[in-house]
């Protein structure tokens, strides 16, 4: 008799909780190993960035390592670079290793993501082995309790949920009032930059086993997008933390201040970059937001900055999860707008004029990465201006993004990034004219497009694309009392500029095909 842990890329915790039982001191505890597979199968779910590849394999086979290193047998499935690895699915992975040990139980930690969670206990029982999920210790919400608690409502708003986890875990609180009087510093935020030289995230080269993943991975995956060149992630949970730290050291302080900030050649500007390692279990939330309010108490961070980072961990990051949770499957396919183009085949190669795009997209290809006002204020709104499809919007983040997992992914594309979901979670539309992007970023004085001209050829796209988008989904959001004022001004407009718009738009458009 033996039971069997499988740990998945995205579950790599130390607190994992299915490895936490293995550990955990027992009478007569059975023998038990732990199966870790690295699968073409999965790996090719989407065109997966080859940074992201490279980051999990090379994590996985550092982790097994540690276990090792801690006597627990390790079932390691690699990919080999000359494809001769005897297994290319979970499932040929999984025949070899009953084979080996024969188990008569097999327990893994609930994957955040539903269908592969599904898929992996199916895969199991169809094996006719018995199968058991623990509690996913990588989310500190209970995403059953959230579900049952807001299924039936229609909207659900984020600062409730947010203000009720800094209660339980007791984070910036002064007993049971919020630290400084209040529970959001927001309006001390998003300050457009000013001055430059802000401090890089540390990197770290890789090692003997990372560059034999990148073999790998550059042999398996020749079409996948980006480049494993100069690949400098943490792999290791010491390297993330480290990662963490630093930035807590030297780019927390003003974290809240620029946190919509965005500069052309300033990829991460004073953002935590730690997301990517915090979805696969190589940096523990709670820590992490232990090590924030330390820094706050101690004077290191002003609380503007403390409290703006803990709400998108504590806040965001949680939320989302339980969304995902409560409206999924119906929410994959919400696609309120009816928004029905192509995504612009320049979102694979970064060739476009608009300086904007051409910045992020470049930098989502080259890095894997963009941080949050890139994503919500540049991509998702242009796509939703444009009206890509949703879904089409969502794989191309899933393929390129080192932290896309589906359920922080679907939630943020289907509901923040396009209002797909008719406002479940938004309460408008995140769209903007030019104007939003040239306050926040120096994009448009590198841009071929004049951010003040509203029609013309050289008026910025953005513009004419933001009333032509809200004059075609009058009937869908005019009623909205956020959008009331922009109504108002189209109302306002003379029916010779509406046609301008209107034209503009449509001349616009036609390269891009439904
Ligand atoms: Fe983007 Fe318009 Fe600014 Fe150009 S002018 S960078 S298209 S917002």
């Amino acid at each position: 008799m033996s039971r069997t842990i499988w740990i998945q890329a995205n579950q790599l915790g130390r607190d994992n909780s299915a490895l936490a039982e293995l550990l955990r001191p027992a009478d007569s505890p059975p023998p038990s190993q732990v199966l870790m597979i690295e699968s073409s199968g999965r790996s090719t779910l989407y065109r997966y960035h080859r940074r992201k590849l490279t980051l999990l394999f090379s994590a996985m086979r550092h982790f097994a390592e540690e276990l090792r290193k801690r006597r627990i047998t390790v079932d390691y499935y690699p990919l080999l670079p000359d494809g001769s690895h005897p297994h290319r699915t979970f499932e040929d992975a999984l025949r070899l290793h009953l084979q080996k040990f024969a188990p008569t139980e097999i327990t893994m930690m609930e994957l955040p993501d539903i269908g592969h969670h599904q898929a992996a206990a199916s895969l199991i029982r169809n094996f006719g082995i018995p199968f058991r999920a623990t509690r996913n210790t990588n989310m500190l919400t209970d995403k059953d309790a959230f579900a049952t608690a807001h299924r039936s409502r229609k909207r659900l708003l984020m600062e409730q949920h947010y203000r009720s986890l800094r209660k339980q875990y007791h984070l910036l609180m002064e007993g049971d009032r919020p630290s400084g009087g209040r529970w959001n510093y927001n309006t001390n935020n998003r300050k457009p930059l000013k001055y430059g030289s802000i401090p890089r995230p540390l990197s770290f080269l890789p090692d003997k086993m990372t560059c034999d993943v990148i073999q790998t991975v550059n042999a398996l995956f020749p079409d996948h997008p980006g480049t494993t060149v100069g690949f400098d992630l943490p792999v290791t949970h010491a390297q993330a933390i480290a990662l963490a730290d630093d930035f807590i050291a030297h780019r927390l302080p003003l974290f809240g201040d620029y946190q919509d900030a965005m500069v052309t050649g300033e990829p991460l500007l004073y953002h935590s970059f730690v997301a990517p390692f915090l979805n696969i279990g190589l940096l523990s939330p709670l820590h992490l937001l232990k090590k924030i309010e330390h820094a706050y108490l101690n004077g290191a961070a002003p609380l503007n900055a403390a409290e703006g980072y803990i709400r998108r961990i504590l806040g965001w990051r949680e939320y989302l999860y339980g969304v995902y949770h409560t409206f999924m499957p119906e929410y994959l396919t919400s696609n309120y707008l009816d928004a029905r183009r192509r995504l612009p085949a320049f979102f694979w190669n970064g060739a476009t004029d608009l300086h904007c795009l051409a910045e992020t997209i470049g930098l989502a290809l080259r890095t894997g990465y963009l941080h949050h006002i890139q994503r919500l204020m540049v991509i998702s709104n242009f796509a939703t201006l444009t009206g890509v499809r949703p879904l089409e919007l969502l794989d191309w983040f899933m393929a390129l993004f080192l932290d896309a997992y589906e359920w922080v992914m679907v939630p943020n594309v289907i509901g923040m990034g396009t209002y797909a979901d008719g406002g479940r979670i938004a309460t408008k539309p995140y769209v903007s004219g030019g104007s939003y992007i040239n306050k926040m970023s120096d994009y448009c004085r590198h841009c071929r497009y004049s951010v003040r001209a509203k029609t013309g050829s050289d008026a910025c796209p953005f513009n004419y694309l933001y009333w032509n988008f809200l004059d075609h989904t009058r009937t869908r959001l005019s009623s909205n009392p956020r959008l009331a004022m922009p109504y108002r001004k189209l109302h306002d407009m003379t029916a010779a500029d509406r046609r301008d718009i209107h034209h503009a738009a449509e001349k616009f458009l036609l390269c891009f095909p439904r």
